[in-house]
C-alpha cells in the first residue's frame, strides 16, 4: 500500500490525481482532488478498510478535508468493500454504473459474485448511477464513462481526453483482465471482452490506471497480451472455468490468509461457483476439485502449503 512509485505513473500524473497502489484484494483508491471537491474511484476490499481510511486521512490523501463522491468502476468486492467505511467515516454520496445500481439495490449476492464466491462485503446504498457515455467533472478534469463489460457485464471506465488517462477498473491491466465467466455460463461475457478492448484500443491513451498494479503507458503491449488471453479463451471453455475458479480460490486466500486442506473440499463443496463450475465443467469430486486448484495455485507460485494450510506465498501488502 502506497501512493505509486513507478517513475512512468508518477511524472505523468496531473497533479490533482492521486494513484494509490494497492494488491490483489483491494483495488487500487484513485483520489481526484479539487477545490470543488473530493472525488475517490474505488474502495478496496472490506477487510483492508481500516488501511484504506488510513490512507485518505494522510497528507497524500484528503488530510482533514472531505470526501465529496465515491465513485466505483464496478461493484465487484475488491472495489466497493471500503465504500460503508467511507460513507460512515465522510458522509459522502456512492455513485456506480446504471447496469449495477438494481444489483446493489436488491444486493443481489450472486450477480455481484458476493456470496457466490464467498466475498465478503458490508451492504451500501446506492445513491447516483451513472449512465454509459456521461460527462463528469472530478478533480477538474473532464472525464467521460464508457462501458466496458466483460470481467463484470455493467463496468465502466473513465477517460480523459486532455491528459490521455484510462481509468481502468478490472477491463484492462498491465497483464490481462479480470476473469470472465465461461459462454456456457454467461454467453456475452466473452464477445463483450473483446468488444471492450477493441474499444479501449481506439482511444488515445498516454497512461492506464488500473484496478490492480502500477499505472502503465505501453498500452500497445497490455492490449495485445489481453488479446491474446481472450484468444485463448475463445477456444477453450473449460480453461476458462478453471482461470476463474484459480483466481477466486487465490482471493479467497488472500481475504482468509489460511486454508486448511484438509477443509478445501467441503469449502469447495459448499461456495457456490466452485459447486456450480465443477458440476458443469469438471465433474469432479470436491477432493480431486481441492487437489487440482492447489496444484495449479502451487504451481503458478501465487500459494504454497505450509503445515497443512494453503497459505499466499507472499506477505500481506494491505
Ligand atoms: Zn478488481
Amino acid at each position: 500500500m502506497f501512493e505509486s512509485k513507478h517513475p512512468a505513473g508518477r511524472a505523468a500524473l496531473p497533479p490533482q490525481l492521486h494513484v494509490f497502489v494497492r494488491d490483489w484484494l483491494s483495488s487500487n483508491n484513485i483520489l481526484l482532488k479539487s477545490p470543488d471537491g473530493h472525488v475517490l474511484i474505488d474502495s478496496g476490499y472490506g477487510r483492508h478498510s481500516p488501511m484504506t481510511l488510513q490512507l485518505l486521512a494522510s497528507a497524500r490523501g484528503l488530510g482533514d478535508e472531505s470526501l465529496s463522491l465515491l465513485v466505483n468502476t464496478h461493484c465487484h468486492s475488491d472495489h466497493v468493500g471500503g465504500n460503508a467505511a467511507i460513507v460512515r467515516r465522510y458522509d459522502c454520496p456512492i455513485a456506480v454504473p446504471s447496469a449495477e445500481a438494481p444489483l446493489v439495490e436488491r444486493w443481489d449476492g450472486k450477480a455481484l459474485l458476493y456470496d457466490y464466491c464467498d466475498h465478503r462485503v458490508e451492504r451500501f446504498v446506492v445513491d447516483r448511477a451513472l449512465p454509459a457515455n456521461s460527462n463528469h467533472v472530478w478533480g477538474d478534469l473532464e472525464w467521460i464513462a464508457l462501458a466496458a463489460p466483460g470481467h463484470d457485464m455493467g463496468a465502466l471506465v473513465f477517460y480523459n481526453a486532455e491528459h490521455r488517462i484510462l481509468i481502468s477498473g478490472d477491463a484492462l491491466w498491465e497483464n490481462g483482465f479480470g476473469f470472465v465467466m465461461p459462454p456456457e455460463v454467461d454467453p456475452a461475457a466473452i464477445p463483450a471482452t473483446r468488444a471492450t478492448l477493441e474499444m479501449i484500443a481506439k482511444l488515445e491513451i498516454r497512461l492506464v490506471i488500473p484496478g490492480h498494479g502500477e499505472p502503465f503507458d505501453d498500452v500497445a503491449s497490455a492490449l495485445g497480451r489481453a488479446r491474446k488471453r481472450i484468444d485463448a479463451f475463445e477456444s477453450d471453455s473449460l480453461r476458462v472455468a478453471r482461470h476463474a475458479l484459480k483466481v477466486n480460490l487465490m482471493f479467497s486466500l488472500l481475504d482468509k490468509q489460511r486454508m486448511p486442506l484438509a477443509q478445501l473440499p467441503d469449502y469447495l463443496d459448499r461456495v457456490g461457483i466452485y459447486r456450480e463450475f465443477n458440476a458443469l465443467f469438471f465433474g469432479l469430486s470436491p477432493a480431486r476439485l481441492a487437489e487440482l486448484l492447489v496444484g495449479e495455485l502451487v504451481k503458478s507460485t501465487a500459494a504454497k502449503i505450509d503445515a497443512g494450510e494453503l497459505v499466499p506465498a507472499f506477505g500481506e501488502a494491505g
